[in-house]
């Protein structure tokens, strides 16, 4: 089962992806990851996506689409992947769709998640993530604080800001680019008949964990565990 996580940055895709993932352990697999990955350890590609990335830009995709492409090849994603960031544009949707299509797969599912603007940025700014790579765990210094103020409850290792979270131009540019070069995916996969949009708001009390429960019982038949 291929599943693409769309909405913009702040709305929890990551969490709700990750908590999808726990249960039916399909991999998740998101760009801003692999990414962020590259930059820590300094290779070339981090060091080229960098340039877009710390000033809230897409990294081209002469790097973005061969990458997800090569991630798409390996063992691990044979049975189904949850795509957390890509694609982004119209045109990375339609490359995913050759991608799949050479392997005779589709994308099966797109769970669109949205949330009011003036909370994304909140979240954003109240962001936190893992230091560990293999955890990455995602908390909210409002919403969803660690028990140790700055470490991570499940690993242990530091939290930290992403640096374009930490940057309000960079913040506004990702949004702006999520509006004008990523909303139109909405209309794109939901003529192909797999879009299911979720409402992600304090404002409602329904958040990303919400979310989860409810696709793994739709899609998957079971009911997520309380922890
Ligand atoms: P994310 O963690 O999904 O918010 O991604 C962080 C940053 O990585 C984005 O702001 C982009 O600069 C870059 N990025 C992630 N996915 C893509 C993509 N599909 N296409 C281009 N750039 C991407």
């Amino acid at each position: 089962m291929v599943i693409i996580m769309l909405g913009a940055q702040g709305t929890g895709k990551g969490t709700v992806a990750g908590l999808i993932s726990e249960e039916t352990k399909l991999p998740q697999v998101s760009t801003g990851d692999i990414f962020r990955a590259n930059i820590s350890e300094q290779t070339e590609l981090g060091k080229e996506a960098n340039k877009y990335i710390s000033q809230g830009n897409l990294v081209p995709d002469e790097i973005t689409v061969p990458m997800v492409a090569n991630r798409l090849q390996e063992d691990d994603v044979k049975k189904g992947v949850i795509l957390d960031g890509f694609p982004r544009t119209i045109e990375q949707a339609q490359k995913l769709d050759e991608i799949l299509g050479k392997e005779g797969k589709k994308v099966d599912l797109v769970i669109n998640l949205t949330t009011p603007r003036e909370e994304l940025i909140d979240r954003m700014i109240t962001r936190r993530v893992c230091t560990n790579k293999d955890c990455k765990t995602t908390y909210n210094t409002k919403l969803h604080p660690p028990k140790v103020e700055g470490i991570c409850d499940k690993c242990g290792s530091p939290l930290k800001q992403r640096e374009d979270d930490s940057n309000p131009e960079a913040i506004n540019k990702r949004l702006e680019i999520y509006e004008n070069q990523t909303q139109p995916l909405v209309d794109y996969y939901n003529e192909k008949g797999v879009l299911r949009t979720e409402i992600v708001s304090t404002s409602i009390n329904r958040m990303g964990k919400d979310v989860a429960d409810d696709i793994i019982k739709v899609f998957f038949g079971t009911e997520q565990k309380n922890t």
